[in-house]
Formats: structure tokens, C-alpha cells, sequence
């Protein structure tokens, strides 16, 4: 008897169903193919719903904790933008190497009139400015600190 077709114990159950499967492979779980599926199926789901569940009990984040949380993300970028570039030198970099650094490209405090520096418009974490080319590398520009906003 090859090994894969010893008997199975009679009260051997699919698990989608719970239908007595009755002799067979020993590994096997279910009755059939769409018993497999719908298995699956209801597994993900409930994964799927777990997490929706855990991720609406979780407490909305206070404003302070929201704002501390934005300015530690600007201050995290310009940082790794400060490593690159300087008053003297355009820096350079590929975009994946800024992402890998930690960069997040979702929050920056201001950008340039697409009017002004030849119509790139760069977006500033504080002093530091960047844009991303064609071909994914991104030049970084350092400009004097706008000490004097009117608006
Ligand atoms: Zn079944």
C-alpha cells in the first residue's frame, strides 16, 4: 500500500463542511475542490475583518500627537536631504535611495512657484529642496532660510 493511501480514522471531517470524508490520502481536509476554496475563502475573510476590527479600535490620534507626529516626519527628511546637499553643491541621489533612507515624499512645508528656478517646481523640507527627474534621480538644492514670511 503506498504510504499516501493509508486508511484514514472514520471520523476524519472536511473542514469546510464537516462531511465524514471517509477513506483516503491521509493529509486530506476536505471533500473536494470548492470545499477547499470556500475554506480559504472564509479564512481571508475573517483575517480580513480581524484586522478591520482591531484597526477601528484603535484610538484616533489626539492633534498634538498628530502635529508631533508631522514634524518629526519633516525633520526625519530634511535631515537625510541635509546629507546630500549643501550652500555650494546641488546634490544627487536616486529617488528608491531617498524612500530607503526613510524618506516619506507625502509631507514637506512648502514648494517653489513652478515661476521661478526654470519652472521646476522642488518641494522644501525646511531650507532643503528637492524634485525628482526623469529616470527616477532627485536633485537636491539648499536655499537661505526664509526668515521673513509675510504670507
Ligand atoms: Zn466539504
Amino acid at each position: 500500500m503506498p504510504l499516501n493511501a493509508i486508511e484514514e480514522p472514520a471520523d476524519k471531517k472536511c473542514l469546510d463542511c464537516g462531511t465524514a470524508l471517509g477513506p483516503g490520502r491521509v493529509d486530506r481536509k476536505f471533500c473536494d475542490a470548492a470545499c477547499k476554496t470556500n475554506y480559504n475563502n472564509t479564512i481571508k475573510r475573517e483575517s480580513r475583518e480581524e484586522k478591520e476590527k482591531a484597526a477601528a479600535a484603535k484610538p484616533e490620534m489626539s492633534v498634538p500627537e498628530y502635529m508631533i507626529r508631522i514634524e518629526e516626519i519633516l525633520r526625519k527628511n530634511r535631515k537625510i536631504l541635509e546629507k546630500f546637499c549643501d550652500e555650494d553643491r546641488v546634490g544627487r541621489i536616486r529617488m528608491r535611495d531617498l524612500i530607503g533612507r526613510g524618506f516619506n515624499t507625502k509631507f514637506f512645508t512648502s514648494q517653489t512657484d513652478p515661476t521661478v528656478l526654470e519652472g521646476n517646481v522642488y518641494r522644501f523640507c525646511f531650507e532643503y529642496g528637492y524634485r525628482e527627474e526623469e529616470g527616477g534621480v532627485v536633485v537636491i538644492i539648499c536655499r537661505p532660510r526664509e526668515v521673513a514670511i509675510d504670507n
